[in-house]
């Protein structure tokens, strides 16, 4: 395989919102602009921002769950988007997914046992001996003993739900598992396992994560790097470490201000964010950002700032902090 496992570029969303055939300039919904990262064969990219700035609807897009309105991914070189319903069925086994919510993703009616073989059983037919021996490995991976293969999900906590979702999309084997806030719904001391979880079975299977979460301390438990994403765009694509130590966007910087998790050490400058999200409907002109930050330029209001490459490698979106003439 040449270049990396999964590659995005220059995604776009829009989704209509039903204006009416008279509407010359009919409104839509601008869920992600022009985003591009690429994820490594073992890593956990995380991906983070407020609520509605279009997480999810990159997970879906990657997952080929909806079509983007421009841009491509490319699954170990090739473009799903080429993919006929076959190929898209074996390119499924590469590509996992983990919700948020394990209780809505499971079929109550199954038993944890059938839910976690299903995907398998869905390219071949297991006779009992093996599926049951197949549950309690996968059981087992998950830290699960194999008696939970006979209980229903109703009759599972939490934590056991979601690591019971983790073992489904393990069962193929994927390259890789895109994870829409696995852990959000959990408790903070379950949280803590799965993420340990997830951490053990990338370094023994070397699995690579694309991790959506709003939760910076979560993100910085989990992750290599991260992408912050503002309205639809990223705004910065930094290591993990890089990211903590010293945000340079000043979203970054408010993200990290704002984040209750006291264990890293706070950029000096950093001023609370204040102001709300504006509409993806309308967004702002220029960078989206400027109406909410204490840099903001005349520059700001008019040009969208360009993902320029800093001096440590880190990608800032910035006039400001990140100007593009002065890059390496
Ligand atoms: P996040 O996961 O970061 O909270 P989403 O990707 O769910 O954000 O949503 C991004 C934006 O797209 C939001 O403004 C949301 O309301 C909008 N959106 C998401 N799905 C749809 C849809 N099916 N139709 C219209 N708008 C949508
Ligand atoms: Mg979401």
């Amino acid at each position: 395989m040449k270049g990396p496992l999964l590659k995005v570029e220059n995604l776009v969303k829009h989704y209509p919102l039903g204006g009416g055939i008279f509407n010359k300039d009919p409104l839509v919904v601008r869920a992600v602009q022009d985003v591009s990262f690429s994820v490594e064969t073992g890593e956990t990219l995380c991906i983070v921002g407020e609520s509605g700035c279009g997480k999810s609807t990159v997970a879906r897009l990657l997952m080929r769950l909806s079509e983007p309105t421009e841009g491509r991914v490319l699954l170990e070189g090739t473009d799903i988007a080429s993919l006929n319903a076959h190929a898209l069925r074996d390119g499924r086994r590469r590509m996992q997914m983990v919700f948020q919510d394990p209780y809505s993703s499971l079929n109550p009616r199954l038993t944890a046992g059938q839910i976690i073989t299903e995907p398998v059983e869905n390219f071949e037919r297991l006779s009992r001996r093996k599926r049951e021996a197949l549950a309690a490995e996968l059981l087992q991976k998950v830290g699960l003993a194999p008696e939970i293969m006979h209980r229903l999900p109703s009759d599972l906590s939490g934590g056991q739900r979601q690591r019971v979702s983790i073992a489904r999309a393990l069962s193929l084997k994927p390259a890789i598992i895109i994870a829409d806030e696995a852990v959000s719904a959990l408790d903070v001391s379950v949280q803590a396992q799965i993420l340990n979880l997830l951490m053990d079975i990338q370094e023994e299977l070397g699995v690579a994560f694309v991790f959506i979460s709003h939760d910076l301390g979560v993100v910085e438990h989990i992750g290599h790097r991260v992408a912050v994403m503002y309205l639809g765009r990223i705004v910065e694509l930094a290591s993990c470490e890089a990211l903590f130590a010293n945000p340079v966007h000043p979203y970054t910087e408010a993200l990290i201000a704002a984040a209750p998790a006291p264990d890293h050490t706070k950029a000096p400058h950093a001023v609370p964010i204040e102001g709300e999200v504006p509409s993806s409907v309308s967004p702002p002109t220029g960078c989206a950002f400027h109406p909410r930050c204490p840099l903001a330029e005349e520059r700001c209001r008019v040009e969208v700032p360009a993902l320029t490459p800093m001096p440590d490698g880190r990608l800032v979106a910035c006039h400001v902090r990140a100007p593009a003439e002065a890059s390496v």
